[in-house]
């Protein structure tokens, strides 16, 4: 499989292109300005591109092209994201800086990404669509993560649109919510509570290696469960279930 995968640089986006590459895909993965792992940049089946999702020009000057490729990625991971707070006393200038560029980095770039590949699926034999959402879709955050929590609510709702209206053209889009992850977004948290505390609730004591959402994603863009669109799977060790 040749697959498009944003945040490849680090935590699940990492785990998910490693997961590719050893199912033999090939992966063109981006990062804002972290380097690639070694073993990635070493691998010819790799190729690296470093684009800020925050920069609407950036995002159409350097992704947009991918899709115009004589081989376009048949798989779109869109796991880029980002989690800043900001509580409701703020000002509202602030406030709404916090909105637009969670927005934009977490629902309007992967939503373009999504139509550029979409479009050019349409016109070929269809492909997959893998959007990285969260827990906070379906549960909500805390308020000062009330922008992250509504950007994935929104994320879930743009997959399962696709998933409706693009299945006649051999298309299918999937939805993850994770719970904590273990990676760098996570840590913030872990730093504040520690680890005991945010296992609370959970069915393991230790919270969610990053991999196993590699295997999913892996398994997903496999192409054995396409009706399955729509479907939103949730990897949360157990802390609710639905
Ligand atoms: P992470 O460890 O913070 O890694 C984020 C990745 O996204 C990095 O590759 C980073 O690139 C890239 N990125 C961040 N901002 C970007 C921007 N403005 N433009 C382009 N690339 C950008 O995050 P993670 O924990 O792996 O999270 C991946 C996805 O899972 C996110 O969508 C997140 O919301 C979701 N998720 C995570 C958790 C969790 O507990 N970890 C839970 C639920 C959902 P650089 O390395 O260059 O900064």
């Amino acid at each position: 499989m040749y697959a498009l995968v944003t945040g490849a640089s680090r935590g699940i986006g990492k785990s998910i292109t490693k997961s590719l590459l050893k199912e033999d895909g090939r992966v063109i993965g981006t990062a804002r300005s972290s380097e690639f792992p070694a073993e990635f940049t070493e691998n010819e089946d790799f190729e690296g591109l470093h684009v800020d999702l925050s920069d609407p020009i950036a995002v159409e000057t350097k992704l947009k092209p991918i899709f115009q490729r004589d081989e376009a990625p048949k798989v779109l991971i869109n796991n880029a994201g980002i989690f800043r707070d900001v509580d409701f006393e703020e000002d509202d200038e602030s406030w709404l800086q916090n909105w637009d560029n969670t927005m934009q980095v977490n629902l309007r770039a992967p939503a373009l990404l999504s139509k550029w590949a979409l479009n050019r699926w349409k016109k070929e034999e269809g492909g997959y669509l893998i959007n990285i959402a969260s827990r906070a879709a379906y549960r909500g955050d805390t308020q000062e993560y009330a922008s992250y929590a509504a950007s994935k609510g929104g994320m879930v709702a743009l997959t399962k649109s696709i998933a409706r209206d693009f299945g006649k053209d051999d298309i299918s889009a999937y939805s993850i919510a994770p719970g904590f992850i273990k990676t760098d977004m996570a840590m913030d948290s872990i730093e504040i509570y520690g680890e005991d505390y945010l296992t609370e609730g959970m069915a393991f004591d230790e919270i969610t290696s990053p991999d196993e959402v590699g295997e999913l994603v892996a398994f997903l863009a496999s192409g054995k469960v396409p009706h399955m669109t729509g479907a939103t799977f949730h990897i949360n060790g157990g802390s609710y279930m639905i």
